[in-house]
């Protein structure tokens, strides 16, 4: 038998017991390609915690056991060695913010609660370039809805469809023929490998309940989820509730709906939607939901729901509002208005919760210590306010601005929800610790469950979110006394720290604490093809 013949019987048969025990004496002749030597590996879908040998062969988990040898060697005393994260809300698929999610301990970024449009286009152009995680996305409502009501193409940009958004033409209502060729558009998204629907249905209020619930039915149909920015709770001119009518959703159609950044569409009524999904959950529907650890929300700011006249649906004024591009807070409705008509597609922050009141920050954390909740990071693209002399650049120039949770989400919920983590914040504020979970439970938020909210009909997703012989070799090694978010509202592309090690199918994307900036191993994920 080979050695890689070697390596796959070894996959099939070995696991937690392997871990457990002595190494067969054939696992102790082989030197792997990489062995990560005596940290606390933690697979939460194993409950396996101990201090133990991993070893990384052809892009795959080799071995878990003592006295491993390799070829390169990894001393992580004091570190726990874990999967990588999966983020199932990124709308940051460029290589400069792969890069800044990598050095958050992410292997897997997807988009999937905007999407892209074609898919086809997206997965080749990720595929020509090459991309440091692993990527995907899910088929765009929002972008059929532009191109068939609006006439505009896609793209594949994030940014170009942040400035579409303040187009009302795609936002209205749709006639029953238009609808049919948005269904028709996103069902052969579908066929293309789409990893469900993103739905970004509180950006178009005109768009009726009706048109949700047959988008529903597709994804239901194709049995992969939808991914829904909901609509404002109880606000005129929204047709419903926004949260009510995503429980309905699944609970007519059969689909599995996620609820994308529960923490921000709710602001202070998270509670009573979280009671909302739980209802809904019991009575058997798949409603599922993830969150990001931030007071403060960033889109366009020419969407809709940011008009000056629709500011108090949500509780806000302008004031609220900052324009990422100059730090200016918005003093005045005419001030937003002018910015809205001149860079309709320039990042805002939304004040929505505040940081610096505990109770606030523990509805916040509410969101995030739900049962089942996945942390996602809702990571906006890098934009540049001066033009860059090298878009490639590392570490990322001052010029070279998002949201703070594009760096920052994964280490700082970690930090929170465990209160690992002994280093003080550099951002605003110091929201208090949470210490409310275990490391394990906190990291599983972090990978095995955004892994098994997909599997379904996802293969490639089968394989990660866990530490098992024959699995993909996707890893966070990280110092949990030292891991912290950096980035603030103000130095919003700061690198996190304590992430020691980021291997993304057997390949270092973070090595010894830096960046290997020319790492670009990620690979697609695809829904499989029915
Ligand atoms: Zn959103």
């Amino acid at each position: 038998m080979d050695r890689r013949g070697f390596l796959l019987l070894a996959a099939g048969l070995s696991g937690c017991s392997v871990a457990a025990s002595r190494p067969r004496q054939a696992e102790r002749m082989i030197e792997f390609a990489v062995v990560i030597r005596g940290g606390r590996v933690i697979d939460p879908g194993q409950g396996l915690d101990m201090s133990v040998d991993l070893a990384i062969e052809d892009a795959r988990v080799a071995a878990i056991g003592p006295g491993l040898r390799g070829r390169i060697v990894l001393d992580a005393a004091g570190c726990v060695v874990a999967p990588g994260f999966i983020d199932l809300h990124s709308h940051a698929q460029t290589v400069g913010s792969h890069r800044l999610q990598a050095c958050d301990g992410v292997t897997t970024t997807l988009e999937l609660e905007a999407g892209a449009l074609p898919v086809a286009a997206a997965y080749t152009r990720a595929g020509v370039e090459g991309r440091p995680l692993n990527y995907g996305y899910s088929a765009s409502w929002a972008s059929a809805r532009i191109e068939i009501l609006a006439g505009h193409l896609g793209d594949r940009r994030a940014t170009t469809m942040l400035a579409r958004f303040a187009d009302p033409a795609w936002q209205r209502e749709a006639t029953a023929t238009e609808e049919d060729r948005i269904l028709g558009l996103l069902s052969s998204e579908l066929a293309a490998g789409g990893l469900g629907i993103g739905v970004l249905l509180g950006y178009a209020a005109g768009t009726r309940t009706r048109e949700y619930l047959r988008v529903a039915r597709l994804a239901a149909a194709n049995r992969v989820p939808t991914y829904t920015h909901a609509r404002a709770l109880v606000a005129p001119p929204a047709r419903m509730d926004g949260a009510e009518e995503l429980v309905r959703a699944a609970a007519e159609t059969g689909a599995h709906m996620h609820y994308c950044h529960v923490n921000s569409t709710s602001q202070r009524h998270i509670d009573r939607v979280l009671g909302l999904v739980a209802r809904a959950q019991a009575a058997g529907s798949r409603v599922t939901t993830e969150a990001y650890p931030y007071g403060s929300g960033m889109t366009g700011i020419g969407a809709a729901f940011l008009a000056p006249e629709r500011l108090s649906e949500r509780g806000l004024s302008p004031s609220s509002l900052t324009y990422a591009p100059t730090g200016e807070r918005v003093a005045s409705a005419s001030r937003l208005r002018e910015l809205r008509a001149t860079d309709p597609g320039g990042l805002v922050i939304i004040d929505l919760l505040n940081e610096d009141d505990p109770a606030d920050q523990a509805m916040l954390m509410r969101s995030l210590t739900f049962p089942g909740a996945v942390v996602a990071s809702d990571a906006m693209p890098v934009t540049w306010t001066a033009p860059p002399a090298d878009p490639q650049a590392w570490p990322l120039p001052p010029a070279a601005i998002t949201h703070p949770r594009t760096a920052g989400t994964f280490s700082r919920a970690l930090r929170l929800l465990t209160g690992e983590g002994s280093r003080a914040l550099a951002g605003e504020g110091s929201p208090p610790r949470g210490g409310q979970l275990s490391l394990g439970h906190a990291l599983a938020k972090c990978s095995l469950e955004p892994a098994r909210l997909l599997q379904d009909r996802v293969p490639a997703l089968r394989g990660k979110g866990r530490l098992q012989p024959g699995g993909d070799a996707d890893i966070v090694v990280f110092d949990p006394d030292a891991v912290t978010d950096r980035a603030s509202y103000l130095h919003s592309t700061r690198p996190s720290e304590g992430i020691r090690h980021v291997l993304v199918n057997g390949a270092f994307v973070v090595r010894d604490g830096h960046l290997v900036a020319d790492a670009r191993p990620g690979r697609p994920v695809r829904a499989e093809p029915r």
